[in-house]
């Protein structure tokens, strides 16, 4: 069947060529005017949007509306309300105010909010954010809103985001008016998230508690196969996943989320897809539509998608790289170097102000990207140490050194590629190769911070990347709007940031064991796990960062470094529980029927020949026997460690104390229990190995 993608596109979104259409020219504008330019938007104008919003909602199959927010326990949420309003006589009509839009009242008690709410003021407000689509789904009519405590406090991750996008751009519009532009209104920051996930067969994930409560396998023996051969990655896509990705294409772009990019990634049974870039809100909206609809389309297909960091041990996990860049609202990409980026001033101003805010905030980039899933693939065994640095290419090393040390720059120009056939044409190589093992790859007019796990909300790195890099040129700005010559203050305050904060440059190999030892020597922040990182939030230096912007308040800190070790402790609880019950209740009983089954077949051979060779099951039925009775004071271990981690009544002792003494004892347990898979019949086994959930899709 064919499909026109440009007529089923955005056909569930209340996009701008709806508004269009359906809006007076004046409302139109003026709703328009609050986007582009962040202002406050016109209570009078709301009625009149609601009401349009409505119609055309319930053209789209619509009966409800609900305010979507993105509270802090890191999912979405939503609560549907029916349009229909009573009109007396037994009679209903389809009713949406512009009080209704605007404002929402709900009960926020069961949401996290890190002390910020007694119970007793309940009280929620969800206010609706004009600079993202409404959308339907599912009968539903979607408005994105941010979500706020009764006296005023963000309780969600968007509002802070949308204050960091403005404190960007405020700090932004400074620095390109002293270059001459007097045009410009906004910054925006843009942002392409490229999204990873696994998938496995409904009926395997069925049958692995340790996938439906934690998310990620608890137990499991590498499989003969893994990704060693390197066939996966960009490799033909089998048929079922195909069909899946094709359906999940097609629920997307009817969303508005231009769906751009889909392949196979390292790991058998991963893959990725990846939007085109939009402002940073949206793309984080989206983001989150991506998700959903990742778990709702494999549904239909009898499959499970995983977005877990870590949904199988030995092999790659899934990130969520953020591309992200700034631009004018004329649409000048900020972060473009040009042909000659040793020339171009203002580009290299800026280059320094985001190296300056990685080496300033390396602390609140790691926090940024910390969570259980995470600490899998930072500073874990395999993956590459939890250290930030940045790449910026060779080309730009060069230009760099060059101002650095004070000696002239020599373009060395693009290179041709020419391949030797004649048919093939020649084309120009870029100026800089890749680099995958950089958490921060200057890209040719992006960076992109590849430390992100898969299943978090994008908000706070990127809440973090503004807030810093505003910081930046906020004191780039304060120092240059006030010299006296222009271009030597200029030269000057470039050349002494990129000297002060080279170390935080590193084009290298970042998963060599080298690179820790020089990021150590260099004197670069290693916070290895999640609980060294949320520990730095509340740093008097970000604290001081976040209020001067007005991004976050101190109060607002404190109640996120809250959730965080709350939430930690929590998830870590659900995975030794969980570790516990498999290994009490299906494994161990799995291995002792073995067993039994193994004796009581030596019985009869020897009852029949009684010399018979029974050395196969005498060592077995010792080695299960002795394997077994350790992993049974294990999980007792792994039990009583957790039960006295939950009864620490401070958070973050509860957080460490998970860290450092249920983890451990987690791991034991574990290697313990993939022991005995290895030598127990596939039979008696009672859940799914590595080699069929990974391979059998
Ligand atoms: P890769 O080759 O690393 O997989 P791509 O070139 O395909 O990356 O781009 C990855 C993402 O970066 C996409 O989502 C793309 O839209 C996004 N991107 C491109 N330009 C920008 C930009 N100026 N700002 C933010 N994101 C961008
Ligand atoms: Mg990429």
């Amino acid at each position: 069947m064919t499909k026109n993608v440009p007529e089923i596109f955005g056909c569930m979104v209340f996009n701008e060529e709806v508004m269009r259409q359906r809006l007076p020219e004046d409302v139109f504008n003026s709703l328009r005017r609050t986007v582009e330019q962040g202002k406050e938007i016109d209570p009078s104008i709301a009625d009149v949007v609601a009401s349009a919003m409505k119609d055309w909602a319930i053209e789209k199959g619509a009966t409800h509306y609900t305010h979507w927010f993105q509270p802090l326990t890191g999912v979405t949420a939503e609560k549907h309300e029916a349009f229909l309003t009573p009109v007396g006589g037994g009679k209903v009509m389809m009713e949406f105010s512009g009080k209704a839009l605007i404002k929402g009242e709900s009960d926020a008690s069961s949401f996290p909010s890190g002390g910020l709410r007694a119970t007793f003021e309940a009280r929620g407000y969800t206010a609706w954010d004009p600079a993202s689509y409404a959308f339907v789904k599912d009968g539903t009519l979607f408005i994105p809103t941010a979500f706020c405590s009764y006296t005023g406090e963000a309780l969600d991750t968007k509002t802070p985001l949308l204050r960091s996008m403005d404190a960007l751009s405020n700090e932004g519009v400074r620095i390109v008016r002293l270059f001459g532009d007097t045009e410009t209104r906004r910054i925006n920051t843009t942002v392409g998230i490229e999204q990873e996930y696994f998938i496995i067969d409904k009926e395997m994930y069925d049958l692995r508690k340790d996938l439906i409560y934690a998310g990620r396998t608890l137990f499991g023996a590498p499989p003969p196969k893994g990704q060693e051969m390197e066939d996966h990655y960009y490799g033909e896509l089998k048929t079922r996943i195909q069909n899946y990705m094709a359906d999940l294409d097609e629920a997307l772009w009817r969303m508005g989320v231009p769906a751009k990019t889909k392949h196979n990634e390292g790991a058998p049974a991963q893959h990725e897809l990846a939007p085109v870039f939009s402002t940073t809100n949206m793309a984080i909206d989206q983001n989150l539509l991506i998700m959903t609809y990742m778990k709702k389309i494999a549904e239909q297909h009898g499959l499970v998608c995983l977005l877990h960091e870590k949904p199988y041990a030995g092999v790659a996990g899934s990130g969520k790289h953020n591309n992200w860049s700034i631009g004018t609202d004329s649409g000048k990409n900020l972060l473009k170097p040009g042909k000659t980026p040793a020339e171009n001033k203002q580009f290299l101003l800026i280059l320094a102000a985001v190296v300056k805010a990685v080496d300033d905030y390396q602390d609140l980039l790691r926090l940024s990207v910390a969570h259980p899933g995470n600490d899998h693939r930072l500073g874990g065994n395999e993956a590459p140490p939890a250290v930030i640095s940045m790449f910026i290419g060779d080309d730009l090393q060069e230009v760099v050194d060059s101002i650095i040390s004070g000696t002239d720059y020599k373009n060395p120009g693009r290179i041709k590629m020419n391949l030797g056939i004649p048919s093939v044409p020649t084309f120009t190589k870029d100026t800089t190769d890749r680099n995958r093992t950089s958490p921060f790859a200057f890209t040719g007019n992006k960076f992109e911070f590849r430390m992100p796990g898969s299943s978090q909300n994008m908000a706070l790195p990127n809440i973090v990347l503004n807030t810093a890099v505003a910081e930046s040129f906020r004191q780039f700005a304060d120092v240059l709007e006030k010299a006296e010559n222009f271009d030597v203050a200029l030269q000057k305050l470039i050349k002494e940031t990129l000297t002060v904060h080279s170390r935080i440059i590193f084009n290298g190999n970042g998963y060599s064991a080298e690179w820790k030892k020089e990021a150590a020597r260099r004197g670069l922040l290693n916070l290895k796990t999640s609980v060294d990182a949320f520990k730095t939030f509340s740093d008097a230096k970000n604290v001081k960062l976040f209020e001067t912007h007005g991004v976050m308040s101190e109060t607002e800190i404190r109640s996120r470094v809250e959730i965080l070790f709350e939430n930690y402790a929590k998830l870590i609880n659900i995975e030794a529980q969980t570790m516990v019950e498999m290994a009490m209740r299906d494994i161990l009983p799995a291995v002792n029927a073995y067993t039994a089954e193994v004796a009581k077949g030596a019985s009869a051979k020897t009852a029949v020949v009684s010399t018979a060779d029974i050395s196969m099951e005498t060592d077995l039925i010792q080695r299960l026997s002795s394997l077994s009775g350790k992993a049974y004071l294990q999980a007792r271990e792994l039990k009583a460690a957790d039960a006295s981690a939950m009864a620490k009544t401070d958070s973050e002792k509860r957080a460490t104390a998970f860290a450092e003494r249920v983890i451990p004892v987690m791991e034991k347990l574990r290697a313990l229990v993939d022991e005995m898979e290895t030598i127990t019949s596939a039979e008696f086994w009672p859940v799914p190995n590595y080699g069929d959930m990974m391979f059998r899709v």
